[in-house]
């Protein structure tokens, strides 16, 4: 049987973790390697400044759990590079996370950050995202969504990604039975609205936050925001390769000798 390493971003304790824990039990031995806190937009993150502290035990009852004091990338590091050595892991999955990463928000998501972290070491990974509806809650079935990411676990195992290949997979805020299908799709554009909130501490110096409304985006079609927008489930093949291809001519013809 296929090992699969569950990891995500929102820590151990989230709901979503074990039931997307159970729902992967059918298709592999699931070793869950999880952050002790939420870790929500720490990108990708390696932590080389001090050091990193892990304890096991286990999750929905039998499943091996690993919490550390990294970040989502780092526990794809500690597990791929020794922690979680035996059977070697064939498939990373990270999720399912609360909120979506859509467009570019796959550059601060430690969801895909830690997909991210597999592709960097070879092994093909998935990345699971739920997004909250206008009031800000999740009214996506979790359920549901954990069934359909163990279809793509299935898929993904038996017929491979490319070399530093990932996908990231978006589910809509609705009901399953609202889900209007699944979309193979590029990343699309989001637009943040965040803003900087200066405050001042006890003695008066001033500190930051920065923050806003949440990001909304251009629901443009074939792009996983137009997918969401239309109720479909977004999967997205990224790659580690961001080369823009176009622009290799143009900007070797700048002046620059
Ligand atoms: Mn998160």
């Amino acid at each position: 049987m296929p090992h699969i390493l569950l990891t995500n971003d929102d820590g151990h304790q989230a709901p979503a973790l074990a039931i997307l824990a159970r729902a992967l039990q059918p298709v592999g031995n699931v070793t869950v390697f999880a952050p002790d806190h939420n870790w929500s937009a720490a990108g990708h993150t390696k932590t080389m400044h001090k050091p990193l502290r892990v304890a096991r035990g286990t999750l929905a009852g039998d499943i091996p759990l690993f919490i550390t004091t990294g970040t989502p990338s780092d526990c794809v590091g500690l597990a791929l590079l020794g922690l979680v050595r035996e059977p070697p892991v064939d498939l990373v999955v990270s999720g399912i996370n609360t909120g979506a990463n859509l467009g570019h928000d796959v550059t601060y998501s430690g969801t895909v950050a830690a997909a991210m972290e597999a592709a960097v070491i070879g092994r093909p990974a998935i990345a699971a995202s739920m997004e909250f509806d206008e009031t800000g809650r999740r009214v996506g079935d979790l359920e549901h969504a954990a069934e359909f990411v163990a279809r793509l676990a299935a898929q993904t195992l038996e017929r491979g990604l490319p070399r530093y290949g990932l996908l990231n997979v978006n589910f809509p805020a609705l009901p399953a039975e609202q889900i209007a299908g699944v979309r193979v799709t590029r990343l699309g554009i989001r637009h943040y609205h965040d803003v900087i909130v200066e405050r001042a501490d006890p003695r008066g110096r001033p500190y930051y936050w920065i923050g806003g409304e949440p990001p909304t985006g251009e629901p443009e079609e074939g792009t996983d925001v137009g997918a969401l927008a239309c109720g479909n489930i977004s999967i997205t093949p990224l790659n580690l390769d961001m080369t823009d291809r176009g622009q290799l001519a143009r900007i070797a013809e700048w002046p620059l000798q």
